[in-house]
Formats: C-alpha cells, structure tokens, sequence
C-alpha cells in the first residue's frame, strides 16, 4: 500500500503478535549492508523487562561463500526483569505494572523492596541471582518455517542481554528474509514479556544508521566514527561512567568532568563531543571560545562568568564544549605588559569558574578542544580540571578504509533505492585509503561530496542517465584535492 507512495518505494507494513511493523527499504538496507554493518532498529519503547531492541544486517563470509548476517540483540533490564518476576501477567501484577508505569512512587518502592528481599535471600541461600535467565538459558532456535530462517539464540553471561543470529546466502537474500527475522526477533521478545504485551504496539524499522548524513547532534553516534578505535572506547567509558552515577558514589570515584581533546584540524573532534553527548543522551552546548572573548577590559570574564552561571543550573546532562580552547591563552609568568595581564585574567576566572562547576553540578561535561595543546598552558587543564587528556590524531591507513567504509555505507543507506544504485559494486576501500594519504575525515567526507555533486549535475543534464559512483571517479576526486602535495 505504501509503495504507491514515492516518498516510500518500499514500504512494507506487517503485523506480527498483535503489533504492527513497519519495514522502510528492505531492499537499500539490504544494499548498504554489502558494504558494512547497518544497524535497522533501535530507540524504541518495548513492554515490560525489554528495555532494548537492536536489529542489525551486515555482510560475512559463510562457509559456502559470502552471507548477509541478520543479528538481533534484546538488553534486559536487571530491575525491570525482578519486577516482571514479581509481578508475573497475572491482573494484580499488571494492575500494580500499569502504576509503576504511571511513576507511582510508593508501589515501586514496594515491589522494588520485595525485589532486593528476594535477591539477597537467593544470594544467602548460595544461589547466583544473576545467573537465573530471563527465559530458558539453554541456547536454541526460532524457525520461521516458511522461509527457511533458523535463528540462533544465546544469552550473553550476564544473562540480561538475549542474542539472535541467522545466515542467509548473499545470492538468495531478500527483504522476505529480513521480515522474517524481525519476526523471530519480536518471538523472542514475547518469550521475555509474555504473550500479548505487544498486542497495540508499533515499530518502524528503517536504516537510521546514516553516518554521512549531515552530523547534526541528534543523529551523530560514537558507531559513526571512523579509523578512532582507541578514542572511541575510551569515550565509551566515560559515557558509562556519566550513565551511572550510583556505582560512582558506591565507590567514592569521581567520573571524569573535564575533558581535552587535541589533534590536527578535520580529525573529528568536534563530531566526538557530538556523538558523545548522544551516548550520554545529554544536551549539547557548543560554545566557540573566541567568541566569548571580549576586547573590552572585563568583558571575556564577565562572559566566562555567564556561561558558567547558566551551566550550575543545567537540571539535565548537558555536554558544554569549548572550541578552539587555546584561544584562552595563558603563558604562565610570561609578559607584565597589559595584554598579559587580561589573558591571565581570563584564564584565571575560567579556572575558578571549572572547579566550582565540578563541585555544583554532576550534571554537566566540558569538552575543550584543540589543534594547538601546546599553547594551552599546563595550570589551565592540569588533571582535576582536565581529567582525561585525548589525542585525535589524522588517520592511518586502516583509519582511512573504516572512514570512507562508513560514510559510504551511510550514504547507500540514505539515498539508494530500488533501481537506484550510487556506489558500483567493485568499491576498493583499500585502494581509496592508500591514495588518501595524508587525509583527515573533513578531506575523505569533501571527496565524496565533489563525487556527489559531478554525479547530480550530470544526471541533471542528462535526465537520469548517469551510472553508479566508481573506483576511478573517487580516486580522480581524492587526486584533484590532494593537490600535488598527496598521492
Ligand atoms: P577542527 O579542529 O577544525 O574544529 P574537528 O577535529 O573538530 O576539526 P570535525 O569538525 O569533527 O573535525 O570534522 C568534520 C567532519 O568530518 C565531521 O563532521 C565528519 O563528518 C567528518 N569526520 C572527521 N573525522 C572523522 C572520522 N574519524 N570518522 C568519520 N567522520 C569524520
């Protein structure tokens, strides 16, 4: 019904348990799983334990030759999964669910305590608590029968987060496939939630992993991040670390409230705080230093004041990043002469203003970036105020191949559609990178957008008849900006 509608090609609605599913563009994610993992479902709201969905489709090599891989992962909270056990489907049980659904305080106090009576009394009878599966534990199958689709399914150890897997050979893929593994998907889920707790319920399914789409805060994740393995995880970290504070407290740590990251223009600073704060699911504030930096005599501190001020008031997380940091420039003991002076001025306020900020607010992150740590003197991000101190440096080659991987998978996966194919087939990633050299992410991301741009011109002239993005035509746009200085 939908695929009357262009703005959909394929769509695809289906219902499954009493829920309704919508499937966008089976056949591009599909495509854009060639090149690289593709993640289909996430954010959504599910009933009772499941506090999380994940749907993914990425390409593999199979015993007998390339396969599309459909993996599923379903996180289940600890919290939640002790309540559904206490509660059970029973009316009483979803009577008192609706009220810990509508915030009702005293009951969740209830049930929670019954919950911590209960795991304290397993663990005293010697029984391990988390060892106990949400569902039976033993690893087994779900069979769409019609299509052939056997899924595997494990718990991970900790036996809050169910794993699904299916194969299918890449030649015999189609969005059949992908529909029906959705299906065993959501069986599991009811095997947690029980039967009906999907009944009503609605879940799109689109290629909402969109790396090169314009990086706006709301859509850019650490996932999109390319050729920054080590920079990635530690932000992960810190994002847990952020996500947690009661084990924070348990044990007396303080999670990092600075951070400083440096590294040559284009790396992908900025992109990180971006992605940082969405992990955290935290607000963000950019703020760009010199902006705030007055010419007039007390300006630049009564600024700094400001942005302080409103920060010891953010009631939710809120990542505040500083631009272009080295523009609060303090060369510790060096000139008297007036122009000094005021930037010590500054640089001193902001040290104050950062150490009250820890103290106020656990709210908040700042992020200062950058390309010149050198210049920022030493007191200004000493440990305490700066507590984790990242280099962002240009990619190697590796790096280069997982950059143009991911912004080409991103934009197969935002634009292809069925008779639409942008990228050819026989993309060398390899060979793109060796070429790059020298590269940041804003170079590889300015090659493809002039790749871009010569394709819809010609195909503006020509009325359509333009043929895929090829090896030659990337290698000839990474030449021309290269310049003779790369290659
Ligand atoms: P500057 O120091 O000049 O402010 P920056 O280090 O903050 O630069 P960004 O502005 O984050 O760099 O990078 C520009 C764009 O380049 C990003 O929005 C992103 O699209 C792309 N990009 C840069 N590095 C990467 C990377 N490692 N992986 C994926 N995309 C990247």
């Amino acid at each position: 019904m939908s695929e009357a509608n262009p703005a959909r090609p394929c769509g695809n609605t289906f219902t499954f348990a009493g829920a309704t599913v919508e499937l966008l563009d089976a056949a591009a994610m599909l495509t854009a799983a060639r090149v690289g993992p593709v993640v289909l479902l996430r954010g959504a709201v599910w009933p009772g334990a499941v506090q999380w969905v994940e749907v993914g489709v990425s390409s593999a090599d199979g015993e007998d030759g390339p396969v599309c891989l459909f993996t599923g992962a379903i996180g289940i909270a600890d919290k939640e999964w002790i309540r559904s056990l206490i509660l059970g489907h029973d009316p009483v049980g979803l009577l008192l669910s609706k009220r810990i659904e509508a915030g009702d305080a005293v009951v969740t106090r209830i049930v929670d305590g019954v919950g911590a009576v209960a795991v304290a009394a397993y663990r005293r009878l010697g029984l391990d608590w988390s060892a106990q599966p949400p569902a039976n534990r033993a690893p087994g199958r779900l069979v769409d029968a019609d299509l052939g689709l056997a899924a595997e399914v494990a718990y991970d150890s900790s036996g809050t987060v169910v794993r699904l897997r299916a194969a299918v050979p890449r030649e015999e893929v189609n969005p059949d496939h992908l529909r029906g593994f959705i299906g065993l998907t959501l069986q599991a889920v009811l095997e947690i939630t029980g039967p009906d707790s999907l009944r009503g319920r609605r879940y799109t399914v689109s290629r909402e992993y969109l790396p090169a789409v314009p990086v706006t805060t709301r859509s850019v994740t650490l996932d999109q991040v390319g050729g920054l393995t080590d920079v990635v995880s530690q932000l992960r970290q810190i994002a847990v670390s952020f996500q947690h504070p009661e084990a924070m407290a348990r044990w007396g740590a303080r999670r990092p409230q600075g951070i400083l990251m440096y590294g040559p223009p284009g790396t992908g600073k900025t992109m990180l705080c971006r992605a940082l704060a969405n992990e955290i699911g935290a607000d963000f504030r950019e703020i760009r230093t010199p902006e705030i930096l007055d010419k007039w005599l007390g300006g630049s501190e009564r600024n700094i004041k400001q942005v302080f001020r409103d920060a010891r008031r953010y009631r939710v997380p809120t990542l505040i990043l500083f631009d272009e940091f080295d523009s609060i420039i303090s060369y510790a003991g060096a000139g008297g002469d007036a122009a000094s002076q005021a930037i010590n001025a500054v640089a001193g306020i902001f040290k104050q203003e950062m150490n009250d900020l820890i103290e106020a607010n656990p709210n908040v992150l700042v992020v200062a970036t950058t390309n010149f740590p050198d210049r920022v003197d030493a007191s200004l991000i000493r440990s305490g105020r700066f507590d984790v101190k990242i280099s962002v440096p240009k990619p190697d080659e590796d790096g280069r191949a997982e950059i143009f991987g991911k912004m080409i998978r991103g934009l197969i996966a935002a634009h292809e559609q069925p008779g639409f194919m942008m990228f050819a087939d026989d993309l060398d990633l390899t060979a793109l990178a060796r070429a790059s050299r020298g590269m940041t992410g804003a170079d590889i991301k300015e090659v493809l957008r002039r790749v871009q741009l010569t394709k819809a011109m010609q195909d503006a002239r020509t009325g359509g008849q333009v043929g895929p993005i090829s090896q030659h035509e990337l290698i000839a746009s990474i030449t021309e900006l290269a310049g003779p200085q790369v290659g």
